[in-house]
């Protein structure tokens, strides 16, 4: 029975498997490097690399002898979240996939500043609580010059979806909503406001066709169930040709004739307009044309942190307020501390790369194209997931083999490059200039290892 030897552990064993050479999980453990590592990752991560390296061990992936460099260089490697900061080469503005707007250094410093202990519900001043968030809100107010009866409140909730919600269930109960068939739109990831308007208990009376709606439609609708009406702006696709929608003005005169909310979803957060962006609706004009609540995300154009803005008539602020779900979706204080500072400090990032000047794009990829051997073509940058659907962003790209875009994802430095029509094309629009250095030595480094594994089958997943 020389297998129950082996299991034994006997003398005779070194010629036996090897994998009882591979090392105990406490030693492992107690190596100086893990335990100087504690104090950065939890117990239960280091305990799975640990194992990770182990198991590849039991399975021959790797020889014993290996397992504790491997478990050394994934601890170095390691941090405490999995989100890997990336280079967004694809020349989408806003976009939905890396996490919408990238914070203005304003907004990072606000993130630090307020994530211990902060004044977030308390005047310092008296020792007394105070009300939450009142320097967002102020900072809302200041951003918005629009004038309206009995003057402007704002309200900050999680994100554009939780806005909508609150100012529909607080406004509009089980009553009928009014609005026009051209705005029930799809967000992303499936998710439908109609879909979202009606989970709050409200009834949708949908309106005119896809590509018009007149006031009168508006006005055939209206009824003893009516309760309000919604205008959505939407933001993620145009309709051209023969189309007509139905200004807010006139929404707001039906709205007094019948003593009705008129909710305004303007999306992507404009606070004044753009020129950049003629078609895109600002929180301003929408309030003065009569809305008595706006809505907006506050991590689109407005290029802060993930929000829900709600602007409006003092009173119905503060309706909304004090509605028990309000409670439900309320901001946190990082949001509220980065929400300030994007208001109240320089320029955003989304900012920059909107209005990036083009003859300086075309520069800097000929200088990247030319540290990389790569050649420089003309391409047109988009807003993204934020809004202005179809304003093309006229810019310029440096176009690799597209063999390359896997390499660079899953690189170093993560760089997201553009695939498009077989090749990759990576756009400095949304890269900080500061950041050229760092692009030209990913894209060098992917054309190495591609170089080298010229037959590797190229990864397809991230990381
Ligand atoms: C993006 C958007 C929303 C959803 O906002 P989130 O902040 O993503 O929750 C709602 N309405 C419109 C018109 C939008 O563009």
């Amino acid at each position: 029975m020389p297998s129950a030897l082996t299991e034994s552990g006997s003398e005779s064993e070194p010629a036996g498997d090897p994998r009882r050479r591979i090392p105990r999980t406490d030693d492992l453990l107690a190596l100086p490097e893990l335990v100087a590592a504690r104090d950065r990752l939890s117990g239960t991560v280091l305990h799975g690399l640990v194992s990770e390296s182990q198991d590849r061990a039991r399975r021959g992936v790797l020889s014993p002898d290996e397992v504790q460099a491997e478990v050394l260089a994934a601890v170095a490697a390691r941090t405490a979240t999995t989100l890997h900061p990336v280079l967004n080469a694809t020349g989408v503005v806003v976009h939905t996939n890396l996490g919408r707007a990238p914070l203005s250094a304003a907004a990072v410093e606000a993130l630090v500043a307020s994530s211990g202990y902060v004044d977030v519900e308390m005047d310092l001043s008296t020792g007394q609580r105070s009300k939450r968030g009142a320097g967002a809100r102020a900072a809302l107010l200041a951003a918005c010059p629009a004038e309206v009866p009995g003057g402007l409140d704002a309200l900050v909730v999680n994100n554009g979806a939780a806005a909508l919600v609150l100012a529909t269930t607080a406004l509009v109960g089980t009553g009928e909503l009014i609005v026009s068939r051209g705005e029930l739109v799809e967000i992303g990831a499936g998710f439908r406001l109609p879909d979202l308007i009606t989970s709050t208990g409200a009834r949708l009376r949908e309106v005119g066709t896809t590509n018009r709606t007149h006031r009168a439609d508006y006005a055939g609708a209206l009824g003893l169930e009516t309760a309000g009406l919604l205008k959505v702006h939407p933001s993620n696709f145009r309709v051209d040709g023969f189309t007509s929608a139905v200004p807010i003005d006139q929404l707001r005169s039906l709205a007094d004739e019948h003593g009705l909310p008129l909710i305004v979803d303007v999306g992507s957060g404009l606070f004044t307009a753009d020129p950049a962006l003629p078609e895109e609706p600002d929180l301003t004009s929408a309030l003065e044309a009569g809305a008595d609540v706006v809505i907006a995300s506050g991590d689109k154009l407005l290029g802060g942190p993930q929000a829900g803005i709600l602007l409006g008539r003092a009173a119905v602020i503060q309706r909304l307020a004090r509605h028990p779900l309000a409670r439900a979706v309320r901001a946190d204080k990082l949001t509220l501390a980065a929400l300030e500072a994007t208001l109240d400090g320089g320029p955003t990032p989304v900012s920059r790369a909107l209005h990036a000047d083009p003859e300086r794009l075309r520069e800097r990829a000929e200088r990247l194209g030319a540290a990389v051997g790569a050649p420089v073509v003309a391409h047109e940058g988009r807003v993204g997931g934020g809004g202005a659907p179809g304003v093309p962003l006229a810019g310029w790209a440096v176009r690799l083999p597209a063999e390359l875009a896997p390499l660079l994802r899953t690189g170093r430095t993560a760089v997201l490059p553009r695939v498009h029509d077989g090749a990759c094309l990576v756009d400095l629009r949304c890269i900080p200039e500061p950041d050229d250095g760092r692009l030209a030595d990913a894209i060098r480094a992917a054309q190495a290892r591609r170089g080298t594994h010229p037959d590797t089958p190229v990864p397809d997943g991230g990381h």
